[in-house]
């Protein structure tokens, strides 16, 4: 059993991959990332990842991209809920291709069809000490949010290891995410890079892909909380239909020293604004507010006093609508025949496990329990 040590250069943002036998061969650019079926997904998820990840799939700059639905990661923490986790199997699957993922473009696939997956995080364990998992902040905020306190379910205490088993699996490059997930990457990091010098160079690091646009990274909720998310029920999914996302931004949180429309206002933790931050682009002041031609000059006006939240929101309306207009339409569409959504996820699970078969037999390799052949 000859190990072959492999060694990962970046030539002018090429990867290339130097085996000793091969010599340098092309690194292929592959994409992972995905989200929890805990609910539909809302306009944070948009704009934190789901917005991107459609520009890069049309890019065609990736060789492989892989879009999952996390739903063994969201039993974690909804382990006594399985009818959620199910019925938003689908629900998500819609949301995708509503925004423009293209199953012929990208490979859409459930987690728990790829039992590979299950088996490299228990590999991964090994690698990973406790004290390590326990100051991962994100999972510290959410163990606090979910009031778990002192009783963590493991399986959701060691989420991050499973979560680089999932990138690695598919020896992904890219992983578009919001802010939130950095602490998931750097343990990915952290693991390829133990695994790789304990045993053989086989796993790829991966990099985060963050939202350019700094209030795309973590959107807030329309109750002013720091973070959108289908756990804190402040959301505005992107399949409400259109009054209630109206009746949502209109009781959006804002300035709460904002009383009367003359009142100088603070943009400081005023949701409204944000979301303009992360949707709107001056051709929708053509459109929908011609008195300002862009986003300053409606935030000066505000700050300065004048400037009613009404108008504002109403304006904001308009911009989300705009841009959920198409989706909501493809949206309805798609509906009309979920088997066929069904049969392109199993598809995509399908050809996706595969490819993490090839990844753990590599692993096992590496790791000499390859016994059999
Ligand atoms: P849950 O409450 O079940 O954890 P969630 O709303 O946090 O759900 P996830 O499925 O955990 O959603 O997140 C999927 C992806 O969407 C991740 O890349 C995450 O960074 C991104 N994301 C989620 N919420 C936001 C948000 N409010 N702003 C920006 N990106 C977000
Ligand atoms: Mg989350």
């Amino acid at each position: 059993m000859q190990s072959e040590k492999k060694t990962r250069y970046n030539y002018q943002g090429i990867n290339l991959h130097c085996t000793g036998r091969k010599g340098l061969t092309y690194m292929k650019k592959i994409i992972l990332t995905g989200d929890r079926p805990t609910g539909r997904l809302h306009v944070g998820h948009y704009v934190g990842s789901l917005r991107r990840r459609v520009e890069l799939q049309n890019s065609g700059e990736y060789d492989d991209i892989y879009i999952m639905i996390a739903d063994a990661q969201a039993l974690t923490d909804n382990f006594d809920n399985p009818d959620k986790v199910r019925n938003n199997i689908s629900e998500v699957a819609l949301d995708y291709m509503s925004c423009g993922l293209d199953p012929e473009k990208s490979t859409l696939l459930v987690q728990s069809y790829i039992s590979e997956l299950t088996e490299l995080t228990f590999y991964y364990m090994n690698l990973v000490t406790v004290s390590r998992l326990k100051r991962n902040p994100t999972v510290k905020t959410e163990i606090n949010m979910r009031g778990f306190h002192t009783s963590i379910p493991v399986g959701f205490f060691t989420y991050p290891i499973s979560q680089a088993a999932d990138i690695t699996a598919f020896k992904a490059t890219t992983v578009p995410v919001g802010d939130d997930q950095l602490p998931m990457l750097e343990q990915a990091r952290e693991i390829v890079r133990s695994f790789n010098s304990t045993y053989d160079e086989v796993l790829v690091e991966p990099k985060a892909l963050l939202p350019d646009n700094e209030a795309c990274m973590r959107l807030p909720g329309t109750d002013g909380k720091a973070k959108m998310s289908k756990s804190l029920g402040n959301c505005i999914y992107l399949s409400d239909p259109p009054d209630e996302i109206r009746k949502k931004v209109m009781s959006m949180y804002t300035d709460p020293d904002h009383i009367r429309v003359e009142d100088p206002g603070k943009l400081e933790g005023n949701c409204v604004f944000t979301y303009l931050d992360a949707f709107c682009r001056e051709d929708h002041f053509e459109h929908h507010l011609p008195e300002y031609s862009c986003l300053d000059e409606l935030k000066s006006h505000y700050t300065k006093g004048g400037l009613g939240d009404v108008k504002v929101k109403k304006f904001l309306y308009a911009v989300l609508m705009e841009e959920l207009e198409p989706i909501q339409a493809r949206r309805h569409e798609l509906e009309k025949d979920i088997p066929a959504v069904m049969e392109i996820l199993h598809k995509g699970s399908q050809k996706a496990r595969e490819t993490a078969a090839q990844t753990l037999s590599e692993v096992k390799h590496a790791m000499k329990i390859d016994y059999f052949g």
